[in-house]
């Protein structure tokens, strides 16, 4: 097999497997990858746990040839979450960083992208790698105002990077309007879709050209495969998208796909479950008095509420919120939790519950985190599929935990000055 191995075509978004027009998503992602086992007929789309392909001939190269270029099972997953977002192709690769490096790949030394200030920490670490090494030129700026994007536009501008809702603190961006932004100025747009799924929001039907996903999060969610995708528009940035990731060797193994397929099937159930939960759990913490600030864009208090209701079809799974009480406290209530995890991530089955400013953007430069308002106090969730009672009363516990250890220390101090 040659090291140059780059040829091969990209897999089409009618990939020969159940996904037919007409049918609603959850029935959909129920049919994907069926009808792709032509010699045995399973209903279970098979694992091609291979790495490469006999040739017939010389003459002719087959469908799949090396599994780096292209898998049979990697192509169902891409077919589907595609069709999902409404791109002419999607390519599945090895993580949501790599999904994120995929596309920044395609842009040429000395482009400049702007990106939103609060974005996934990876990527801000990412970006201002390629910045210190003259790669790419960046501009963060606050999108929740769109005129901060024409501000901040270039001749040499070629794209913008957006995250709606914005991780952690969930703001929303417009997508309507950066995306006429976008248009008018020939730049494009780029969304991470990662905190809502195709299911909830469909960034391609806003005019962005590429989407991409860490499917580590809800597509597959159940926390057991770390994975990425990128969707494009235009079936010519998909074969520009295939290149890169192929070329690069960042495609995603056989068995990962299998499992992100396996996944999907379930994210319409899922989704309703955590955004059930996740819009309980929000109104408890709004009513609480240890709760300073509830951040979830399905509250009426949220200042996205609004544009959230008008370009999603769901507020999502992701709560924050800003607790009341010093260091001690704030780890006292991090440490007390039965039911939620305390772990990074999101998009699993199970709850979770995290610090941003110490674990998730921890990779973020100190001062892009104050930037984006993410203080010490400021905590995560990612409301699972458990039952809502459960959750409600291991929060009512743990914040119960926070509130004692906060006094106690005052009490303390208190102590010692006498
Ligand atoms: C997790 C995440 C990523 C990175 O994905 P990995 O699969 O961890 O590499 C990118 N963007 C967002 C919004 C994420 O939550």
């Amino acid at each position: 097999m040659s090291a140059s191995h780059i040829s091969s075509s990209p897999s089409p978004a009618n990939h020969s497997n159940a996904l037919s027009s007409g049918l609603h998503p959850q029935t959909k992602l129920a049919l994907a990858g069926q009808q792709t086992d032509g010699a045995y007929k399973s209903v279970s789309l098979p694992i091609y746990q291979t790495a490469i392909f006999r040739f017939d001939d010389t003459d002719g190269k087959p469908q799949y040839d090396y599994s780096r270029s292209g898998n049979p099972t990697r192509a169902a997953l891409e077919s589907t979450i595609a069709e999902l977002e409404g791109g002419a192709g999607a390519v599945c690769v090895a993580s949501g960083m790599a999904a994120v490096a995929t596309v920044l790949a395609l842009y040429d030394v000395g482009s400049h992208i702007v990106c939103s200030h609060d974005c996934y920490g990876g990527t801000e670490r990412l970006l201002t790698w390629y910045q210190k090494q003259g790669k790419l030129d960046v501009t963060y700026a606050d999108l929740t105002d769109p005129i901060n994007l024409s501000l901040a536009l270039r001749p040499e501008t070629k794209a913008v990077w957006v995250e709606t809702p914005s991780n952690p603190l969930n703001r929303i961006i417009d997508l309507r309007k950066v995306g006429e932004i976008a248009n008018d100025s020939k730049i494009d747009l780029i969304v991470d879709n990662t905190f809502l799924s195709p299911l909830l929001q469909r960034p391609i039907d806003f005019g962005a050209n590429f989407v991409v996903h860490s499917t580590t999060k809800y597509l597959n969610g159940h926390s057991d495969v770390v994975g990425g995708a990128v969707i494009a528009r235009t079936a010519e940035d998909h074969v520009r998208v295939h290149f890169a990731a192929n070329a690069t060797g960042a495609t995603s193994a056989p068995f990962d796909s299998w499992l992100v397929l396996r996944g999907l099937k379930t994210l319409p159930i899922r989704l309703r479950q955590h955004q059930e939960n996740a819009q309980t759990v929000a109104r408890y913490l709004e009513s609480h008095s240890q709760v300073k600030k509830v951040f979830y864009p399905g509250l009426e208090s949220h200042e996205g509420h609004e544009l959230a209701k008008s370009q999603q079809a769901g507020f999502g799974g992701m709560v924050s919120f800003e607790v009341i009480g010093d260091a001690s406290a704030v780890r006292a209530l991090l440490t007390s939790t039965r039911v939620f995890t305390l772990a990074e991530s999101l998009g699993g089955v199970e709850s979770l519950i995290e610090q941003p400013a110490t674990m998730s953007h921890a990779s973020m430069r100190p001062e892009a985190r104050e930037e984006a308002g993410i203080t010490r106090n400021v905590i995560r969730l990612s409301v699972g599929i458990e039952h809502i009672d459960d959750l409600i009363a291991d929060l009512e516990q743990a914040l119960e935990v926070a509130r004692c250890s906060s006094n106690t220390l005052k009490t303390k101090a208190l102590a010692t000055h006498v």
